[in-house]
């Protein structure tokens, strides 16, 4: 039971960690894929599942400033995106709480 804390998603379709295959949410939680990370292409969450937060930091993009953490596989350290804490524009205020994966980062686990 060495990864006893890990949670086991399991639905039909799972997003994990591209390096360690660790389940980090479901094809069921996206909120949009209009989104671009450091690698390209990235996806909004609602919710993700076996990661670590960073301290979150102030930071400016496109669509305004906010405060970020990045998060990281749990098990094997990876950074996989990163947790809108606030976002100071209304317009982007449904970020906040929500998560952001890296599709180039993320492997399908069927
Ligand atoms: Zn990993």
């Amino acid at each position: 039971m060495g990864l006893a804390y890990n949670v086991y998603l399991d639905s039909h379709r799972v997003y994990g960690c591209k390096t360690c295959k660790t389940h980090l949410s479901n094809h069921d939680d996206i909120i949009s894929r209009n989104f671009r990370g450091q690698h390209g292409k990235a996806y909004l969450f609602d919710m993700v599942v076996n990661i670590t937060e960073s301290e979150p930091n102030e930071r400016n993009m496109t669509t305004g400033k906010h405060v970020v953490r990045d998060i990281h596989c749990r098990q094997c350290k990876e950074t996989v995106g990163w947790k809108y804490d606030k976002a100071y524009e209304q317009a982007e205020k449904y970020k906040e709480g929500k998560f952001i994966l890296e599709a180039e980062l993320l492997c399908t686990v069927t």
